[in-house]
């Protein structure tokens, strides 16, 4: 689960996030949607600390993320407990930034043996099940150059499925594809969740979030400006922003 309160976060001077406020049940996929620059990718990069913010608070499962609590204010935590909170949180990015000099079975088993210290032939057996599942066992033995886009963005989500996270966090997956190969990447995504796995997914692909969305969220200018299950939001959306965004993008 997802807790975040009141999330504040500013870049310099300029104020991105202006009090977020977000809950994600166990099981629950929510596709946050917003005009560019309304700061949705900040957002989802904040709960698992890859951004400092300045005010509110965020925890997955229980755990204060990036911080401790010292008499009521937010002390940076050490990097150690933010890695070991990272754990529980997959990430895939709008590009794929899988490490080159690795084949993709090599990406897969990279953070099992060296961070949680699985023992190689397990991981390499899980790496196979988790290839098999984005639909690239015949793919093991390739290097990420030696792969499609869409290839790629599926090694990405079968190498963050590796760590066995109770989170995924999806930052515009399938921007930076050729449009033939989104639908390929889309089809793992909507496995996943039917699978039952806890996801925030940022899209610009409005077809995804009215199918697999429990849930959609509006932001706008730094803020949640509607939350609605998708059949509700995409034909009674209640703000005037939401109304004006469909407009725009249907
Ligand atoms: P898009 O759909 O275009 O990705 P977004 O809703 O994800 O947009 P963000 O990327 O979160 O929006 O950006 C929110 C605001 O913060 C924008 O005005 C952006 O220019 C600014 N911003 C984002 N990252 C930084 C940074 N590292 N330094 C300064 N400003 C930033």
């Amino acid at each position: 689960t997802v807790e975040a309160t009141g999330v504040e976060k500013w870049f310099g001077s300029m104020q991105v996030l202006k009090g977020v406020s977000l809950n994600v049940r166990r099981g629950e996929v929510v596709v946050i949607v917003g005009a560019s620059g309304s700061g949705k990718t900040t957002f989802v990069r904040c709960i698992n600390h890859l951004e400092k913010i300045q005010n509110g608070r965020i925890r997955v499962n229980g755990h204060l993320i990036g911080y401790r609590e010292k008499k009521g204010r937010l002390v940076e935590d050490s990097e150690r407990n933010i890695a070991r909170q990272r754990r529980d949180i997959g990430m895939v990015f709008q590009r794929f930034n899988l490490f080159p000099h690795l084949s993709a079975l090599g990406n897969i088993i990279e953070a099992p043996t060296q961070v949680l210290g699985i023992d190689p032939a397990t991981a390499r057996r899980e790496a196979m099940a988790l290839l098999a599942r984005v639909g690239l066992e015949q793919k093991a033995d390739s290097y990420p150059a030696q792969l499609s886009g869409g290839q790629q963005q599926r090694v990405a989500i079968a190498r963050a499925l590796a760590m066995k996270p109770t989170l995924m966090l999806f930052d515009e997956p399938t921007s930076a594809l050729d449009p033939e190969m989104v639908g390929e990447v889309l089809e793992v995504m909507k496995e996943l969740a039917r699978d039952g796995m806890t996801m925030i997914v940022v899209t610009h692909e409005m077809g995804f979030a009215r199918e697999v969305a429990d849930r959609v969220v509006m932001m706008d200018d730094g803020l949640v400006v509607e939350e609605a299950a998708p059949e509700i939001f995409f034909t009674a959306p209640r703000s005037e922003r939401s109304k004006a965004f469909l407009a725009r993008v249907s």
